[in-house]
């Protein structure tokens, strides 16, 4: 077991041992290539897959419970954060949010707190209050 700082290294030196390889074939001789040299490259990518696997494991709802949506951000660099649980729903790789918005863990454990540069989202805030108080939004009787 190494540290995320071991594994990082570990796929940068397995990455550039690849393209070290993989330049090695000239382009026209790709669909020839000897068996052995095949599996020797499918083991590699697989066990390259197994160390990002390893990383993105890691990956985790920050503290907070807040992360930012997934998709365009604004020209300040700003999107929108949503709130997601401890045992928030994956979408692919993406958490799904209280409101539903499908966000990545981009900042991890946030230990610079940087998802407070990001405006909250309004639906989530309510959400997240209903819970916080029990209430409901079942439907009022408009008798009496
Ligand atoms: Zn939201």
């Amino acid at each position: 077991m190494g540290t995320d700082n071991d594994r990082v290294f570990d796929i940068e030196f397995m990455v550039r041992d690849l393209e070290g390889k993989i330049s090695e074939y000239p382009e026209e001789h790709l669909n020839s290539l000897p068996t052995w040299k095949t599996f020797e490259l499918s083991e590699t990518l697989a066990e390259l897959g197994d160390k990002l696997k390893m990383l993105t494991r890691r990956a985790s709802i920050p503290h907070s419970g807040w992360m930012p949506e997934i998709g365009q951000s604004n020209q300040s660099g700003c999107r929108v954060a949503h709130r997601a649980e401890e045992k928030a729903v994956r979408r692919g790789l993406a958490l799904v949010s209280l409101c539903g918005a499908d966000c990545y863990p981009f900042y991890g454990r946030d230990s610079e707190k940087k998802i407070l540069t990001h405006p909250k989202c309004g639906t989530c805030e309510r959400l997240l209050d209903d819970q916080l108080t029990g209430t409901t939004h079942a439907p009022t009787s408009a008798a009496g």
